[in-house]
């Protein structure tokens, strides 16, 4: 896949001065135009994988505005390989922004029920989808597994060679992006920001998938805005001024939520006089096609 050089940038304020702490952002959101953020990084290795494994189409699972089914959608065709997305629910007509794009560019959509969605880690389930569809190399909802995790880590070290910064900040959804960043970083702090309700449970997850057991890291589990996908006007009203402010467009499940949870840590006093904090956008502004703002 093409890969384009992303800036740091700097973010300055008023706040930030008086608390004395540096806030960076890693534009990532900007290395490849349909392949965004972390989402490249966490398809490199399993695009390798497939290859390698012989096979010529991917197959994965996700929601009708997805990230990971947009980038995989784009990921395969830039790699010359079919795609076919399990969308969880009903089809609806006309198809939103992201579903209409993945079809025109090849993805062979196929709908499933909320109900049966649901049952797609049995372990017959797998052989369900062979039967139906052949050959495939499979990539989960979300895209993590151990081949994301590697991609992961690449990124952690290009951050750690690029910048220098005490804590490293970003959105998590699976986790798998936080668990390659926490592999790497060992002589960083790292701060995940949640983007469901109730993600206590990834700390759990995060553990079970990372290679060491120091606890330079945490996930803050209070800036959901209602939960996965949900909005509120709060966060609507952060992401124009923020835009506004610095040039930065954020998208509403992920990089927002982020955002806004490091202001409020800053405001709390939360980072260490003096400290650089490094931000990962991680990408998804496809996905604000789906919000009505
Ligand atoms: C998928 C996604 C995430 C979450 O990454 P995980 O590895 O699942 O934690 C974060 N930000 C954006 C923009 C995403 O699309």
């Amino acid at each position: 896949m093409e890969y384009r050089q992303t800036p740091i940038i700097q973010i300055k304020n008023q706040l930030l001065e008086e608390r004395g702490v540096e806030l960076l952002i890693k534009r990532e959101d900007l290395n490849h135009p349909y392949v965004s953020g972390n989402k490249w990084w966490k398809l490199k290795y399993n695009l390798e994988e497939a290859i390698n494994q012989g096979h010529n189409t991917l197959l994965t699972f996700g929601g009708a505005y997805s990230n990971h089914i947009y980038a995989t959608a784009a990921a395969a065709h830039e790699s010359g390989l079919k795609s076919i997305g399990i969308i969880r629910g009903e089809e609806t007509m006309p198809l939103n922004a992201t579903l209409s794009f993945v079809k025109r560019i090849g993805m062979k959509l196929h709908y499933m029920s909320r109900e049966i969605y649901r049952t797609k880690d049995d372990p017959n389930f797998n052989q369900k989808l062979i039967d139906q569809f052949g050959k495939f190399y499979l990539i989960p909802e979300g895209g993590t597994n151990v081949f994301a995790i590697k991609g992961c880590e690449e990124w952690a070290d290009i951050l750690n060679n690029e910048s220098d910064f005490d804590y490293l900040c970003l959105p998590v959804g699976t986790g798998g992006t936080i668990a390659g960043m926490i592999n790497v970083l060992n002589n960083k702090k790292i701060i995940g920001f949640s983007s469901l309700r109730g993600g206590a449970f990834l700390e759990d997850e995060t553990r079970r998938r990372v290679n060491h057991k120091r606890d330079n890291w945490r996930i803050e589990t209070e800036y959901h805005f209602g939960g996965y996908g949900k909005v509120k006007k709060e966060l609507v009203d952060f992401i124009f001024e923020f835009e506004r402010t610095y040039q930065t467009p954020l998208d509403p499940v992920y990089t927002a939520k982020m955002m806004y949870g490091i202001f409020e840590l800053i405001k709390a006093g939360r980072f260490k006089h003096q400290s650089k904090i490094l931000a990962l956008h991680t990408g998804g502004l496809q996905g604000r096609a789906g919000f009505n703002f």
